[in-house]
């Protein structure tokens, strides 16, 4: 709902002073042997998860890293994972999270922008010019041999927790900076608003990779002490399995992955105890909603932010899943402030549309040594702006309407047209190139390009000059050769024009 923007703090705010590592050893001295992390047969206790962050952490600045380096670790998801999550947040080193689908030359770019000084990742993952390289089968050895004993390092004053690559608003991605207590927030948030009266009984089924938006929902468990499940990968018969053989409470799912479920026979006749079905980090369609609410009863809950937000911004509880609420992101979280922000920058009332701003203590430190992206994200008055564009109904609930710039979500995955567009220029004969998402029943959206070319080349001949160069989610499933593109009077390439003639073609 509008609010007057004056007389409020300005940001950044702190929450708190305590840390994510301070809340793992008091669930490890709570909770003790209680389960606290499930993969297959494997089971990680409280006290073991304590007791072997602690380990890693120790080995980690063993090996010659020192507090504020940062870290990239491509994991699997799985237990091993979140181990070195934690080792790495009491050795007060940052995270950096790498995505498996990503290309060799993605990583580098990451690794380079973030100066990582170590780089944790399977032994067949190719060589990076990194300083401490440790594989994933070293990890075990590390902690047995560090042997018993405390890690509680401080990170440096401004060093943050952890960064997340996003693409921003610009193409060219950005690291994304957030500290302790942007996660205190979160959790907060969640134990708040989300997941009210969690207790050791409740289990958390993490069916996506715990270093995207599944991830949020570890600690919210971890400090309750409930168990977190972790599938390695999705598919909706594992997850199905997973979910009755566990008796999990709690899930979070992109929408590509909840249609996949729906699509799926034997969900109907699950016997589930889930009462929390989350998700986000993507437009829903209202009537995979729908199918969802017949299939599952009203366990939907969806939650709306970014990487500069992380997932709360927003929430649509379960008992808010009806008509006409269906199309909506829900309500702010409790300790953040939320506002639509006209073509003046001042807040607008209900059914006008605007940017979505955000302003609390979920909100990102900055974008990693970008201050002026930072500048122009964050405004003077500590409003994040979110690049959303938005409006509020009657009663405050927030209705997405279209993102500001042509960020392509694909499968629940971020394509940065440009960088697509980028890709296919390094072709030799291409001279232009516009990539826009068409809709797909599947995937959300698919990846379609236009191009022009000053010599014979074919559409099948470019795809494959992408395959080397792109992840799979970002490559375009469908190219189609112009004379010319359509130009704004200033010549920038139109993108919306691109899209609507592929759309109505
Ligand atoms: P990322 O920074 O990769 O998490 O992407 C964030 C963007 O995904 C947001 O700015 C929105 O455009 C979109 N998004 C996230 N959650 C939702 C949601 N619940 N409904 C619609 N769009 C969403």
């Amino acid at each position: 709902m509008a609010q007057p923007a004056e007389g409020r703090r300005a940001a950044p705010l702190r929450f708190l002073s305590l840390q994510v590592a301070d809340l793992i050893r008091r669930a490890g001295a709570q909770f003790g042997d209680r389960p606290a992390l499930v993969h297959g047969a494997r089971t990680m206790s409280f006290a073991e998860l304590d007791a072997q962050t602690d380990r890693l952490g120790r080995a980690l600045l063993a090996r010659g890293l020192a507090p504020g380096d940062r870290v990239a670790a491509l994991m699997p998801n799985g237990i091993d994972g979140i181990v070195a999550y934690y080792a790495l947040a009491k050795s007060g080193l940052v995270r950096l999270p790498l995505n498996a689908r990503e290309t060799p030359t993605e990583h580098a770019h990451k690794l380079a922008d973030s100066g990582a000084r170590a780089l944790i990742a399977p032994e067949d993952v190719p060589g990076h010019d990194v300083e401490v390289r440790i594989g994933v089968h070293e990890l075990p050895g590390m902690i047995e041999r560090a042997g018993a004993g405390v890690c509680a390092v401080a990170r440096p004053p401004g060093v943050p927790l952890r960064l997340a690559y996003t693409g921003g608003t610009t193409g060219a991605p950005k690291a994304v900076m957030l500290t302790d207590g942007n996660e205190m927030c979160e959790i907060a948030a969640f134990l708040c608003d989300l997941l009210p009266g969690l207790t050791p009984n409740h289990t958390m089924l993490h069916a996506a990779p715990v270093t995207h938006g599944s991830g949020a929902f570890l600690l919210p468990h971890l400090v309750r002490g409930a168990r977190n499940v972790v599938l390695e990968r999705f598919s909706a018969e594992a997850w199905l399995d997973a979910a009755e053989r566990e008796r999990a409470t709690a899930t979070f799912m992109v929408p590509t992955m909840l249609a996949m479920l729906l699509e799926e026979p034997a969900t109907g006749d699950a016997s589930l105890a889930i009462t929390h079905l989350c998700y986000g980090g993507a437009p829903t369609a209202p009537t995979l909603l729908r199918r969802a609410l017949d299939t599952l009863g009203p366990v939907l809950a969806q939650t709306y932010g970014q990487a500069e937000a992380p997932l709360a911004i927003t929430l649509l509880r379960p008992d808010e899943h009806d008509e006409p609420r269906l199309t909506s992101a829900g309500r702010p979280y409790t300790f953040v402030e939320a506002e639509i922000f006209g073509e003046d920058g001042e807040p607008v009332g209900p059914g006008e549309t605007g940017e979505v701003v955000s302003r609390g203590p979920h909100v990102m430190q900055g974008y990693w040594n970008d201050p002026q992206a930072t500048a122009e994200t964050i405004d003077e008055r500590g409003w994040l702006h979110t690049g959303d564009l938005g409006r509020w109904d009657e009663e405050g609930y927030l209705h997405l309407v279209d993102r500001r710039h042509d960020v392509i979500i694909s499968g629940g995955f971020n394509v940065y047209p440009r960088e697509v567009e980028d890709t296919l220029l390094t072709h030799p004969a291409i001279v232009e190139a516009a990539v826009v998402g068409v809709p797909d029943e599947r995937w959300g959206e698919r990846i379609a390009a236009a191009v022009v070319a000053r010599g014979p080349v074919t559409p099948q001949e470019l795809e494959d000059h992408c395959r080397d160069r792109l992840a799979g989610f970002k490559r375009p499933r469908h190219i189609e050769l112009w004379d010319e593109l359509p130009r704004s009077p200033v010549g920038k390439s139109l993108r919306r024009e691109v899209r609507e003639a592929m759309v109505n073609t």
